[in-house]
Formats: structure tokens, sequence, C-alpha cells
């Protein structure tokens, strides 16, 4: 395979769904403000007129008090239970996931806010064994001991198993780190005859790169500190969901727990939203252009990557991805080699998290991850193609 000739192709057949994915964005861009929410909706600029002089992005509003007067009304009473500046941002990643949006202080405080919210005492529900370790941690910890039975199985084989008795079935895909993939239509399906609720944490493909709501889930959660916010300065997360109760209980959920985002971290949040678009396609085209070239390397015994045929989820993720994300496997000959190389790269910065603007890597291992000990997961960033290559090769070449 010639360097200079990428094999990977956008998946075709989702070109609509592109395209509207990309109408969405435009509007989650442009929703920042009052005025420009009622321009979106009536394109009548006269409103815009009325509210000459007004901020164009929108605030960061401190304020734990609002002005409460006589009986409570009005949206902002108290700085717990609603904030204008989360509102700013609720409102653009709902129109960008199409369904109503509650945020996070973390990626982690989403999954508790579902995992605290949906199953019950007596309830058996199925996880993921080989994603985002810590969301299996919290269900051991604190479900297990409330009464709910906690089930895993591999992500390549959740949408195979039996799901009649199932309160709930938690999907993540592609799966971090080892980028296995689950057929979310497949498991929705199923789900539905089963009365199960289905939530996919979208943390590693974003809603640009995957529509679970569209694809039949109940909700989705994401990790924003990952691509969303982009620029590894903020924690954060979202919970997204067309499901009136089930939104409405997290909402709840959030309201009486506490866990609240701090509104200068949701106004960070939002810039970084404004911008996911650029980053996502120049992280995923370098992605689509590096995988080939590493799976031609001597120095690489295995490269996962969902957009290469090779990869065994490769045919569903063509089916329900819209692009194959930033995040490539790399399994080296050992520790002593994955290090190396990531050490040896001036362009890889050695830290844990992904779907940043800077090229990071990190031996999953070192967390005690089913992965060889070889292998890193790389998370691919926004630097210029030829250069993060070059940089790249220079350091598996001297392995
Ligand atoms: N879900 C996935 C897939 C993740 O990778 C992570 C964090 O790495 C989380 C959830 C938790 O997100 P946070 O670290 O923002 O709490």
């Amino acid at each position: 395979m010639s360097q200079q000739d990428p094999q990977i192709q956008t998946p075709r057949n989702r070109r609509t769904d592109h395209e509207r994915m990309q109408e969405l964005f435009c509007r989650a861009l442009h929703h920042g403000t009052v005025a420009y929410k009622a321009f979106l909706r009536n394109g009548d600029a006269a409103l815009l007129r009325e509210r000459s002089g007004d901020p164009a992005t929108p605030p960061i509003v401190p304020s734990s008090v609002f002005f409460l007067p006589g009986d409570p009304a009005g949206p902002y009473q108290y700085a717990r239970w609603s904030n204008p500046t989360w509102t700013a941002l609720e409102e653009s990643l709902s129109t960008l996931e199409d369904a109503e949006c509650v945020i996070f202080p973390s990626g982690m405080a989403a999954v508790a806010a579902i995992l605290c919210s949906l199953p019950k005492s007596g309830d058996r529900i199925l996880l993921p064994s080989d994603a985002y370790y810590t969301t299996r941690i919290a269900a051991d910890t604190y479900l297990k001991s409330a009464g709910v039975s906690v089930l895993t199985c591999p992500t390549a084989e959740i949408q195979d198993q039996e799901f009649a008795g199932l309160r709930m079935v938690w999907i993540e895909t592609p799966s971090n780190p080892g980028l296995d993939i689950c057929d979310i239509r497949k498991s929705v399906t199923k789900a539905r005859e089963a009365g199960a609720t289905v939530i996919v944490d979208n943390t590693t493909p974003t809603p640009l790169g995957q529509r679970p709501l569209e694809l039949g889930a109940d909700a989705l959660v994401s990790s924003d500190t990952k691509a969303i916010n982009g620029h590894s300065d903020v924690v954060f997360g979202h919970v997204a969901s067309r499901n009136v109760e089930l939104i409405s209980a997290v909402r709840n959920w959030r309201k009486l727990c506490g866990a609240i985002p701090g509104p200068f971290e949701s106004w960070l949040v939002h810039r970084g939203l404004e911008t996911l678009e650029l980053r996502f396609e120049r992280m995923c085209s370098n992605a689509e252009a590096l995988a080939p070239r590493f799976f031609e390397h001597r120095k690489v015994q295995h490269v996962r990557f969902p957009g290469l045929p090779e990869h065994r989820g490769h045919a569903v993720a063509q089916t329900q991805m819209l692009r194959y994300g930033m995040i490539i496997g790399l399994t080296l000959s050992g520790k002593f080699s994955a290090e190396k190389f990531i050490d040896g790269c001036r362009f890889i910065r050695p830290t844990t998290s992904f779907g940043g603007l800077h090229t990071s890597g990190e031996r999953r291992a070192r967390w005690g991850d089913q992965v060889a000990e070889g292998f890193v997961r790389l998370s691919v960033g926004c630097e210029p193609l030829e250069q993060l290559w070059k940089e790249i090769k220079n350091s598996l070449d001297g392995l």
C-alpha cells in the first residue's frame, strides 16, 4: 500500500446522514444566544434588530442566586438547579444531538446519572467487559450492593447475547481502548423485544462520527473532556435522550445530588464545541491516512482501527459510523518498545485521554486494561499530517 495513497474511505452509504449532521452542527454553532436562537427558528431578521447591543457570544454567569421575590417563578432560581451558561451549552448540544441534553462536570458524572437513576434493586444489567473500566468499577461498587446484578461480556459479542430479563444494556462502540465494534441496530432490536433500555457511551466517535439515537438507542452518554471540548483543559460530560421520562430523571438526579458543572467550564466547553467539526475532520482524516501506514510498518505487529478492512468490526462500523474516529491501537513488540516509541516522538504527548488537538499516546496495559503489554492507544491530533508522520515514523524506525 503506498504511503501517498491511503485506502480508507469515509462510509459512502451514509452521505445523507453526514449532510444532516453537518446541518445540525451549523445550527448548533450559531445557537449561542437567545437572539440567534429565535432567528434560527424562524429566520426573521427583525428579531436580531430588537436585540441590538446584546453580546454575540454566551456570557459566563457565575451567580449562585437569582432575584426571586415572592412566589418562586422563572427559569433561574438557584444555581444548583439551572444556570444561563448551562442553558446556552445545553441548547447547542441538544441541537447537535437532536435530543435533549443534560450537562455534567465529568463524563463519569454523566455515566453515574444514568447508572443511579435507571436500574433498581432486582434488575439485571449488561455492561461491556472490555470498555472504559471506570464505568464497570462504578457499577460493581455501587449497583451490586444496591441489589442490581451486573453482567458483562466483550463489546464485539454484546449483540449476540440473550437479552431476556435485562433492564439495561450498556454499549461503548468503538470501545476504549480496544476499538472493538458492537452492532447498535441489532442490539436495539433485541433490547426492544426484551423490554431493555439501551445506553450508548458515544465518547470515542462523538456526535459527528456516530448517531446512536438515530440508530434507536434510548440515551447516550459522552465524556466531553475528550473531543467535544478538545483542548485538554476541562473535565466535562453530557447525557442526551429523546425519552422525556429518562432525561427528566437524569436532570432531577443532577439537581438532587448536586453533580453540577461550573459556569466557566460550561463556557469553555461551549467554545470548544464550536470548533468540533473542524478539529474532528482533521483528526479523522489524519487517522485514516496514518492507519494504513502503520499497517505497512515492520515495527508494528498489529493495528486496530475500525476504518481498516482488516478490523473484525469494519463491516458493522461502515454501516453505523459516519467517520471512524481519531483513535488508533498499535501493538508493538512489548512494554519497552511501546514506551520507547512514545518517548521518542516529539509530537506525541505522553498523556492519558484522547480526542485532544495534540496527538497523544499511552500504553494502556499500565492501567490493567486487557490488552498486550506493547499496546499503544494513539489519539491522532490536528497536526499537519506529513510533519506528524515524519516524527512518528522516525520514532518507529528507531525501535
Ligand atoms: N467514557 C469513556 C469512553 C471514557 O474514555 C471516559 C474517560 O476516559 C469516560 C467515559 C469518563 O469521562 P471523564 O474522565 O470525563 O469522567
